[in-house]
Order: structure tokens, then sequence, then C-alpha cells
């Protein structure tokens, strides 16, 4: 490799909100947007003598994530306090795991379907449960210039999923998080909503610049508050970029600076230092002596792996294999989640010509569904419905332009396929008919014949249009072929 050229090295940290109804360690409810600090109790706000007990749903869904993710899980695990100040942590220790996590060493598939990049396996480090702080609001009450804190989220469960740096651009980081996020998914594990802040992302990036003495890593720098997985990827393309010019500027290196961390401003789209990264000896984590360690029966994982389902990646190779779908469309119906996939599946079988199937469902049925933001659960027409159809269309009773309108009264009037092409006069042309207007249509327009013969094919238009003229019901696929057929033998 050239002089100066780089490899962009990132590693992500995601912290999940499992979907539990209750908090990690106490019974107050995890449900979100109440008024602040009408879910808390002693334990959560960390009153003397109070005692924390393991909510075992929380394990649970963890443990299935854990699995999911290729994890070994060890028979036994335990609770560590990380000791931190801050003012939304009133413990003065958050409840975390340590040297002994839940799960380690599993790994992450992701792909590219379009293409940009190789599928890549992304090595999971660890995923370990850990209990979320309160939130600062800062000036978010009107007209007031103080601070409050909510601590209705402390103790909420968060699911720590920390890859290893195997992520080589922006788009792969983008891609790990996007696959995660459809796996906690499919897993019914986290309702994994930004805006409410389910999912969150910290991410470590630094560079290997090529130099004339062999590679050189610039100091690696975690990045804060990351907030969409567009941020994340415009995140690590600045953060990349900023890092090789400092690089350039000054020659640093690994080693010769701390770890730094930054925060992402998305209205200014950079990144800025906000303070030295913290050592893990800087937490002075100890076990926690209120907590049980948990000893995981392998009953446990038996379950857990039981009770999986058919996950993204497996999918997406059987629609492959299934139904000739080409990766692109198998990835497009796979990450609107596993109900459109059911739709699809219903639908395929009952006309057996997938790739059409696939894309009705890709553009009119997901159009659709945007339009009128409902799930795929409350779409007026049903596979059979579309099928029939897609079936007509296939027959030729019904070419495709005029089958979206029968598609778009089926939508709207909530008709069947019948009961929709009745009402816009759509019948299919008799075979015998269809050739006697075509046979017209050649007498009438010895120009265009002679046009066609001359080596001009697509001079068979004109008569396509005048067909629909006379009956609008005639296929146009059908009057070319039939045309292009009597000129031949004529
Ligand atoms: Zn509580
Ligand atoms: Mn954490």
């Amino acid at each position: 490799m050239s002089d100066g050229g780089y490899t962009i090295v990132i590693g992500l940290e995601v912290h999940v909100q499992l979907k539990t109804r209750t908090k990690l360690f106490c019974r107050c409810s995890t449900r979100f947007g109440a008024p602040p600090n009408t879910q808390t109790c002693p334990v959560c706000i960390g009153l003397p003598g109070s005692l924390p007990v393991m909510n075992r749903e929380a394990f649970r869904l963890a443990l299935k994530t854990a699995v999911a993710l290729n994890c070994d899980i060890p028979s036994f695990t335990k609770w560590d306090r990380k000791n931190y100040y801050y003012p939304d942590l009133p413990k003065g220790y958050q409840i975390s795991q340590y040297d002994l996590p839940l799960s380690r060493y599993g790994h992450l598939w992701i792909r590219d379907a379009k293409g940009q990049f190789p599928s890549r396996r992304v090595r999971i480090l660890r995923a370990h449960l850990e209990e979320d702080a309160g939130k600062s609001m800062h000036d978010e009450i009107a007209g007031r210039a103080d601070s409050r804190i909510d601590l209705n989220r402390a103790g909420t469960p968060l699911l720590e999923v920390v890859s290893q740096p195997d992520l080589r651009s922006p788009g792969e980081a983008k891609a790990y998080l996007t696959e995660l996020k459809l796996l906690l998914a499919y897993l019914d594990v986290s309702d994994c909503n930004m805006q409410e802040g389910s999912l969150r992302v910290d991410a470590n990036v630094n560079l290997h610049v090529d130099t004339a003495e062999g590679q050189v890593a610039t100091p690696i720098v975690e990045i804060k508050n990351v907030n969409s997985f567009r941020a994340v990827e415009r995140a690590m393309a600045f953060e990349a970029r900023r890092q090789y010019d400092v690089w350039r500027e000054t020659g640093q290196a690994l080693g010769q600076v701390p770890k730094q961390t930054r925060g992402w401003d998305d209205q200014m789209q950079v990144t800025r230092a906000q303070r030295h990264k913290e050592e893990s000896s800087d937490y002075r984590y100890f076990p926690d002596p209120d907590l049980v360690p948990v000893v995981v029966p392998t009953e446990w994982i038996e379950e857990a792996r039981a009770g999986l389902g058919e996950l993204p990646a497996e999918l997406r190779a059987r629609l492959e294999s299934d139904y000739q779908l080409d990766p692109y469309d198998a990835d497009v119906l796979v990450n609107q989640g596993r109900e459109l996939v059911d739709y699809f599946e219903r639908t395929a079988r009952a006309c057996p010509d997938p790739k059409r199937v696939s894309n009705w469902i890709q553009q009119d049925v997901l159009r659709t569904l945007n339009e009128q933001g409902i799930p795929i659960g409350q779409f007026p027409v049903q596979p059979d419905g579309l099928a029939e159809l897609l079936s007509a269309v296939r027959r030729g009773d019904v070419d495709t332009s005029r089958a979206k309108e029968v598609f778009q009264r089926m939508v709207d009037a909530r008709q069947t396929v019948r009961q929709a092409m009745d009402g816009l006069g759509i019948s299919p042309v008799d075979a015998d008919a269809l050739v006697r207007l075509c046979r017209e249509l050649v007498t009438e327009n010895p120009g265009v014949v002679a046009d066609v013969r001359g080596g001009k094919p697509q001079a068979i238009g004109a008569l396509v249009g005048q067909a629909r003229k006379r009956n609008p019901n005639a296929n146009p696929a059908r009057v070319r072929e039939i045309c292009l057929q009597l000129i031949d033998q004529s």
C-alpha cells in the first residue's frame, strides 16, 4: 500500500434496552414517558439498606441474545460494582459485569447486498448485563436555567454488546448496527427505539496508516452520543478524516497521547473533545456483595437455543434457495421483518412466480404501507388476493399497468380481484377476438408493416396504441407478439 494510505478500524459498544416490564434489580416499571421520578423505589435510587434482586426475565432475554450472537455461555457469572460519581447515579456505582460476563466470544455476520463490501464476520468480544443510570435534563423545562435529574430510567436492564475492532469503514459500522438491530427485533428482546434511547451506540475508532517504516496506529478515540445509524456513519467518516489530518500534522501515533473521548455534535456534524477516557482501573470494580452470582444451568441455554426461531441470516439464505430470489431482494424482504416475509411466502405459494411477487411487495405493498402508516398485519389485501391478481397478470388476462389500478382499488375499496376488475370494466379478451383485432390493424396499416419489415420493430408500438383504443382490455404484450407474428407470416 502507498505511503499515507490508511485503514479505518472501528469497534462498537451497543447498549440495548431489554424489553422487560420491570427494572433489573427492583420491581419498578420500565415504561417510557411517565412523569419524572414516578417509577422509583429505595433500590433504584440507592437508599442505604435496600437490597437488589435479579430480574430473571432480563437474564433470560440477555441469554437468548447471547446465544443468537453465537457466544460462549459460562456456567458461572457474577455482578460487579463500577464506581464513579455522576449526578444521575445516586448509588455512586453502577451494577455491571466485569471479569465474568454472562457471555463472550461470539460473532455476527454482516453483508452488503449491494456489493459495496464483502461479507464479514464481526467478532463479539462479550455481551453483559448492567443497569442504566438516570437522565439529566439540562434546561429542558421551559424557562428554567437549571438541571434536573429523572431517575425513572435508573435500573433499567441493558445488554452491552461489545464488538472486536473488526469493522473497516463507516458503511460497515452502519451495516453491523442494522444487522444487530434486525436480530434483536427478530428475537423480540428489545423494541430498539433509538428516540427513546433503547439502543445507544459508542464507537471506538482509529486508523492504521501506511508509512515507509510500516503501519502505525493513531490513538483510539471513543465517540459518545451517536444517536442514529446515519450519525454513526457520519461520525466515523468525520473522525477518520480528523485523525488523518492530526497524524499528518503531528505524526502522532498510538502510545504518545492518552485515549480520548469525543462527543458527536449532530447539528454541526463534528466530534468534539470531552475528557480523557478512564481506564478500567479508574472504576475500582469489585464484586457486588448484595447480589448472589448466577449459576447458569444447561437447561437455560438449551431453552434459549430452542426459542430462537429462524434468524435473519438463515431466512435470507432460505429465500434465496427456496424461491431463487437474488441476495438484494431477499435482503429487502427480511429487513422488513418476519411478518412481511410470511406475507411474501404465502403469496408466492399461491402464485408460483416469486420474482414477480417480490417485486410487487417491494414496490406496491411497501409503498402503500408507508403511505398509510400501517403494519403488514393490517394490510387490506390478503396474500391470496395478491396471488390471484398476479396470476391474472401472468396469464395475460390483465396487463401490468391496469393491474396496478386493480390493486389500488383492492386497497382503497377493499374489493376482491373480481370486484375490482369488474368495477374497472376489465375482462380478459377472448384469444380469437384478439387475433381478429390484430389482423385488422395489420391490414389497415401497411406503413407500419413496411417499417417493421424494413428493420424497425419498434414501429409496432403504433398498432399497440390503436389496439388499446379499440379495446382497453387488449394486453399490449400479447398484441405486440401477435402483430409481429402476422407480419412475419404474411
Ligand atoms: Zn425501583
Ligand atoms: Mn456500559
